[in-house]
């Protein structure tokens, strides 16, 4: 079988671990399979070379922030072909562009254009196992470009998708997709099967185990894909098309996300356009805008509330600012967090947000905004209640049975 394997920052979190990824690496070769792994950068090192530029500006130039977050991958990339080289394994490790990746433009979000896999496919041919360093482009001008944090879930998955792999084992600390986070509620329980919309739903609610756009592109171009553990050989969850018995499960999953910050804007022009230009100038500066209220307006004026991730609150606070004539003034909030309920089975059943709401309110906890869809329900509530709302709504959904 020719397979994309994706090892992620703790499966390659220092060289011991670099050697365990090798081994599993040779089973699997010398199981008769044709093999493309992609890497992480080791857990933490993203995350250094941040905090490195922002000893410098909290908003340093994003060309130049590709290029030095692009660094970590490269590094274990090359690290995992020389431990397979000197075990007598034939790799090679390659960066974004020697895979041939191109993306767009967007430095630090970059979205994936096209993929030459002649080079990946040629080194298999030749008998070797092919490392590719995730997370990672160039743009036609040849400029480094990453792909969003957890980026390397989508190079693995875009990847399958261009050599027409027969899977992508997306290999973590986790030995699979479980009905939420089992670090916040260890009876949470894991699911053999979910649907990619139920999967696209929590990743992009916040379950970092697989990168939101990862999900969306297996479906798309319908990649057979798996969550596994790199620690243990146990079975993982397989994320697939939806199925007719997936529906009668009400709610699969629940969701925290405390990496959410609200921006309220007050006395805001209340005339035709001025939201479709601050929105539009956000958009330009790569925001992630999700949640939006807007108030009645009165006299002319109106309040607007939305929220980012918080590490794009500086970027946001430097778009407003631009808009001073028609906003009267602005205010942060970060002491906040999303918990979402998620499941297929909300689309033909009512009452699902009631009980939400119930829930929550049973335990005093104040609902800020809320926001639903076909398959979700997301509330707004103080940071602090995160994790009790988490494990009292997988109570109530009875989620552990
Ligand atoms: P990697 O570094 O390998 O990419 P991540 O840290 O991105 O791995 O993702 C694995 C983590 O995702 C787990 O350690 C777990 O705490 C977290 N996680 C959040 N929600 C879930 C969920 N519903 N099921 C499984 N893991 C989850
Ligand atoms: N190293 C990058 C990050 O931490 C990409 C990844 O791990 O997938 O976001
Ligand atoms: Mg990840």
């Amino acid at each position: 079988m020719l397979l994309v394997h994706k090892y992620g920052g703790t499966s390659v979190g220092d060289l011991e671990r670099i050697e365990n990824v090798a081994s599993r690496i040779m089973k699997a070769s010398d199981a008769g399979n044709n093999i493309v792994v992609v890497v992480s950068a080791m857990s933490g090192e993203t995350n250094k070379l941040i905090d490195y530029a922002t000893h410098f500006t909290t908003t340093p130039a994003k060309q130049e922030m590709d290029m030095l977050l692009s660094s970590g991958e490269r590094v274990t990339a090359a690290l995992l072909a020389i431990a397979l080289q000197a075990k007598g394994y034939k790799a090679v490790a390659m960066t974004g562009r020697q895979a041939g990746i191109v993306t767009d433009s967007v430095h630090t979000y970059a979205r994936i254009k096209s993929i030459d896999p002649k080079a990946m496919l040629d080194a298999i041919n030749d008998g070797k196992i092919v490392i590719v360093a995730g997370f990672q482009g160039i743009n036609e001008d040849g400029n480094v470009t990453t792909l969003g944090r957890g980026g390397s879930d989508l190079s693995a998955v875009a990847i399958a998708g261009a050599i027409n792999a027969d899977a992508c084992e997306i290999y973590s600390d986790v030995d699979g997709i479980y009905t939420t986070d089992p670090r916040i509620e260890p009876k949470a329980k894991k699911l053999n099967t979910i649907s990619y919309d139920e999967m696209l739903e929590m990743a992009s609610l916040g379950a970092k185990v697989l990168q939101n756009r990862s999900v969306e592109l297996a479906k798309k171009l319908d990649v057979k894909l798996y969550a596994k553990s790199s620690f243990s050989d146990n079975e993982g969850t397989l994320i697939t098309k939806e199925s007719a018995n997936m529906e009668e499960v009400l709610v699969s999953g629940v969701v925290l996300d405390k990496n959410q910050a609200r921006v309220t804007l007050r006395n805001v022009s209340d005339r035709p356009g001025i939201a479709a230009e601050i929105f539009t100038k956000l958009a330009e500066m790569g925001i992630n805008v999700d949640m939006i209220t807007q108030n009645v307006g009165i006299d002319g004026s109106t309040n607007l509330g939305f929220t980012i991730p918080q590490s794009e609150l500086d970027n946001a606070k430097s778009v407003i600012e631009s808009f001073d004539h028609d906003i009267g003034s602005m205010d942060f909030d970060k002491n906040l967090c999303k918990v979402s309920v998620v499941g297929v089975g909300m689309k033909s059943h009512a009452g699902v947000a009631a009980k939400a709401f119930r829930t929550l309110a049973a335990s005093n906890i104040n609902i800020q905004m809320i926001s639903t869809s076909e398959i979700k329900i997301s509330v707004i509530i103080d940071e602090k209640y995160g994790e009790l709302a988490i494990r009292i709504l997988h109570d109530a959904y009875e989620l552990d049975k």
